[in-house]
C-alpha cells in the first residue's frame, strides 16, 4: 500500500533499529531451522514474511532485501530497479521518470537514509550487488537466521593499473590534463555505415572522442557497437555507450570484449532511459543491471580478467571506463554521493546531461572538490544549443532530466535570433566552464545537429586541432 510504504520511510529509523534488533536475535533460531530443515522452515517463514513486506514496503520479493540499506524504500519498486541511486531522469518535483505519479524511489531511500543517519552524506554508500534473479520469492530472513550476509555487497575497486596497451589518445588526452571535447553522434536509422561516417565527419579533429549513443530515448538505430567500430575503423576515437535497458549481463559482457576486440577503446555505462519515452514502448525493458552494477563488472572485466560469474577471460579488454551523471535534478546534493558511487564502482570519466545552469552547477562542484572526486574522475560537462526558446522549453518540459533555468529561455526567447543567441550563450557556458575547478572538458550534444555542434567547438577554441595551435 502505497500510504504505508510512505510511513515506513519517515519512520525509517525505528524501523531500522527493530531490523537490527531482530537480525541479532534470528540466529538463535538456528537450531530449529536445523531441526526443520530450510525448506520446510522457508515454507513456514515466506508467507509471514510476505505479508508484512508487502503492506509495510510494497516488496516485489526479490529475496536480496535491503531495506535496511535503503532508508526503508525498496528499490525494487523503482521501474528500472535501480539498486544504487537515483537514475538521470527524476522529474522536477521528486516524482519518477516513468510514473509521473509516484515519487522517485530513490528520493524516498535518500529522505530514509537522512533519518537513519543525520550526517549520512560523510559515509560513501554501499555498492550493492546486482541481482540474482535465482532469489525472486524466496525469503530474506531465512538467509539471517543462517548467520548469512543479508545483502550482497560489491567491494570497491582498486584504482586503474596502466594497461598493457597502448592508451588510446581520449584517455591519453584526460590524463595528461588537456580539457577535452567530446561530442554525442546517434547511429543512424540505417545500414549504410556512410550515413554515420557523414555525421562523424563533421567533427574530424576538432574533438578528443565521439559518443555513440545506444537506442538514445528508447529509440531503435542502428547498434551502437557495431557504429563504434566503425567510427573507430576509420579514424575517429569513439566512446561506446552502453545502456542496461535492453540486455542482460550476459549480452553486455559479450558485447563489451567485442568492441574490445574490434579496437573500442572507452566505454560509458548508463542505466538508460525507459522504453515507454520511446518508438517502441511495447518493448519489454530488461535492466537486469544498472549502471553502479554494469561499471563493476566492467572493471572487473579490465582489471581481474573475469566475468561477472567469475569465470576467467583468455585475454582481458582494455578500456577506458566512464559513467554519467546528472547534477541538475532531485536529489541535488546527494547526486554527489551517487556520482562517488559510481567511481567507487570503476568510472575514471564522467559525462553530464545538459548544463544550461552554471550557478546550479558550481553548486554540485563545490560539493565534488570538497570529496575531492575531480582528482578520481574526470568530469567532462555536458552542453549544447537548441533552434530556438520553444524548441528548449518543450526539451526542459519533455526530456528526462534536462533543467532550462527560466532566464536562458527568456534571454532567448527575446531575441531577434533565437538560434544565434543560443548558441552564443552555449559558448558563454562553455568558457564558464572552462574556468571552474575540477571541470576536465565538455561534451557537446545536439540531435542531428552536427554541423552547429562542429560551428561551436571551433568557436570555442577547444578540442585537439586547437590545442595544436596553440604554442
Ligand atoms: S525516477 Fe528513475 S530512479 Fe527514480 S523511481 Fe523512477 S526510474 Fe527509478
Amino acid at each position: 500500500m502505497y500510504s504505508v510504504r510512505l510511513w515506513s520511510v519517515r519512520h525509517a529509523r525505528g524501523l531500522r533499529r527493530l531490523y537490527v534488533f531482530f537480525s541479532r536475535l534470528a540466529p538463535a533460531l538456528a537450531p530449529l531451522v536445523r531441526w526443520l530443515g530450510p525448506r520446510r522452515t522457508e515454507a513456514l517463514l515466506q508467507p509471514i514474511e510476505r505479508a508484512a513486506k508487502r503492506f509495510m514496503f510494497d516488496c516485489r520479493e526479490c529475496g536480496q532485501c535491503v531495506l535496511s540499506a535503503t532508508g526503508m524504500a525498496c528499490p525494487m519498486n523503482c521501474p528500472k530497479q535501480m539498486r544504487n541511486g537515483p537514475c538521470g531522469g527524476v522529474r522536477a518535483d521528486g516524482n519518477c521518470e516513468v510514473d509521473p505519479q509516484m515519487r522517485c524511489v530513490w528520493i524516498e531511500a535518500t529522505e530514509g537514509t537522512k533519518h537513519i543517519a543525520d550526517d549520512h552524506q560523510a559515509h560513501p554508500t554501499p555498492l550493492l550487488a546486482a541481482i540474482d534473479a535465482r532469489n525472486a520469492g524466496r525469503s530474506t530472513w531465512i538467509k539471517v537466521i543462517e548467520g548469512h550476509p543479508e545483502i550482497a555487497f560489491q567491494p570497491p575497486v582498486g584504482e586503474r593499473v596502466m594497461p598493457q596497451s597502448p592508451l588510446g589518445p581520449f584517455e591519453k588526452a584526460c590524463r595528461a590534463g588537456e580539457f577535452v571535447v567530446t561530442v554525442e553522434v546517434g547511429p543512424p536509422d540505417s545500414a549504410d555505415p556512410q550515413a554515420l561516417l557523414q555525421r562523424a565527419a563533421r567533427f574530424g579533429g576538432l574533438v578528443d572522442a565521439i559518443n555513440v549513443t545506444d537506442g538514445a530515448g528508447g529509440n531503435c538505430h542502428m547498434s551502437s557497437v557495431a557504429a563504434s567500430a566503425i567510427l573507430v575503423a576509420n579514424g575517429y576515437p569513439a566512446v561506446y555507450q552502453i545502456t542496461c535497458r535492453d540486455r542482460n549481463r550476459i549480452a553486455i559482457q559479450g558485447d563489451i570484449l567485442g568492441a574490445a576486440a574490434l579496437g573500442v577503446q572507452n566505454i560509458l555505462c548508463l542505466t538508460g532511459d525507459d522504453v515507454s519515452q520511446g518508438d517502441h514502448p511495447q518493448a519489454k525493458p530488461v535492466f537486469d543491471l544498472d549502471a553502479v552494477s554494469l561499471l563493476h563488472i566492467a572493471r572487473g572485466m579490465c582489471d581481474q580478467g573475469q566475468f561477472a560469474s567469475g569465470r576467467k577471460l583468455e585475454a582481458p579488454p582494455d578500456l577506458f571506463i566512464g559513467a554519467t551523471a546528472n547534477p541538475f535534478v532531485p536529489p541535488f546534493l546527494d547526486r554527489v554521493a551517487n556520482l562517488e558511487k559510481k567511481i567507487v564502482a570503476g568510472a575514471r570519466f564522467i559525462q553530464t546531461q545538459f548544463c544550461f545552469d552554471v550557478e546550479m552547477f558550481e553548486d554540485f562542484m563545490r560539493e565534488v572538490r570538497r570529496r575531492e572526486l575531480h582528482r578520481r574522475a574526470k568530469l567532462i560537462v555536458g552542453v549544447g544549443t537548441l533552434g530556438s526558446a520553444k524548441a528548449l522549453a518543450w526539451m526542459a518540459d519533455h526530456v528526462p532530466g534536462v533543467h532550462v533555468p527560466p532566464s536562458l529561455l527568456e534571454r532567448i526567447g527575446s531575441a531577434s535570433d533565437q538560434r544565434a543567441e543560443g548558441q552564443r550563450a552555449c559558448i558563454e557556458i562553455i568558457r564558464a566552464l572552462t574556468q571552474l575547478e575540477g571541470v576536465a572538458g565538455v561534451h557537446v550534444m545536439g540531435h542531428r545537429n552536427e554541423d552547429v555542434l562542429a560551428g561551436i567547438i571551433a568557436e570555442s577554441g577547444l578540442g585537439p586541432a586547437a590545442r595544436l595551435r596553440t604554442p
